[in-house]
């Protein structure tokens, strides 16, 4: 038997954390994001709970035994590296690119795109500030505010990129299936998927509004169960076990629930019989 046999059936799945600042929001006309203010409208930049959830989603895929791929934004990553090693943390996960400072790249929510230059520039140096951190070459991109266009998908391919995971696509009702597709040359986009839940109503695979007590765990196991074929990108942000925009800052047992029901999707999604790997790892998949 070769060692190396690829199923025809996959039914693969990947835990996907964006680490960027503080339940960020885009900033009309400007290129950072600040985070949002609970006590006023000051305009701020916070990673205290973004440093905090990534610990703590750390530990609890140790516990649960999952390689994850952390999307990580230039400037919250330079701030977490000044106050833990994280090179030691995320040792044993993918690590990837989300931008410099939380750039609108199409400039859907600032009203302030970026040019192509600009895009460039901000790719090489997402990039560069991994590598000085980590000492490993990411081959990922997830854009912020997941706005991706097909000039930035190009340079992905250009800079030597093996994936973007920006858009968020339906699952084929056809035939079960959300699969990877080719965005730019070898360029693979693998998609936040978009279902349906038991009621019929649309539900995507970005774990938003179970922070925000507006979705159960076991609306993601179903969303889990309902593919038969390709790969389930579930995708959640460092801060958000631990500060919510409708709630802000949570208490000690509030973070305990919100880790317990990432623990319950995670667990739900392999108990679905769908298989841990990284996007890198679903990637190279893909491609052989
Ligand atoms: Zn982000």
């Amino acid at each position: 038997m070769g060692p190396a046999t690829i199923p025809v059936m996959m039914r693969l799945v990947a835990f996907t954390v964006d680490v960027d600042r503080d339940v960020n929001l885009p900033t009309p006309g400007k290129r950072q994001a600040c985070s949002k203010c609970h006590d006023g409208d000051r305009e701020e930049v916070r990673f205290s709970s973004s440093a905090r959830g990534l610990r703590l989603i750390v530990d609890l895929l140790e516990e649960v035994g999952i390689e994850a791929t952390f999307f990580l934004e230039g400037d919250t990553l330079l701030h977490l590296a000044r106050e833990m090693d994280v090179r030691e943390l995320l040792s044993r996960h993918e690590v990837a690119c989300h931008g410099v400072c939380h750039e609108d790249i199409t400039g859907g929510s600032t009203g302030a795109p970026l040019t192509g230059p600009e895009i460039s520039e901000m790719l090489d140096r997402s990039r560069d500030i991994l590598r000085q951190v980590f000492a490993r070459d990411p081959v990922g991109f997830r854009a912020p505010y997941q706005h991706i266009d097909q000039r930035t998908l190009f340079l992905l391919q250009k800079k030597g990129f093996s994936y973007d995971s920006s858009v968020t696509r339906a699952i084929d009702e056809e035939d079960d299936s959300i699969r990877p597709w080719k965005a730019a040359g070898d360029l693979l986009e693998i998609p936040v998927a978009s279902g349906r839940d038991q009621a019929g109503r649309r539900i995507v695979s970005y774990l938003w509004p179970m922070h925000e007590g507006k979705r159960m765990p076991d609306d993601y196991r179903h969303l889990a169960a309902s593919v038969h074929e390709g790969a389930l990108v579930l995708a959640t942000h460092s801060w958000h076990v631990v500060e919510t925009y409708n709630r802000g800052l949570l208490g000690d047992t509030s973070i305990e629930v919100s880790l317990s029901n990432l623990r319950r999707v995670l667990e739900g999604a392999r108990e679905e019989g769908m298989e841990f790997l990284t996007l890198k790892e679903i990637a190279e998949a893909w491609q052989a």
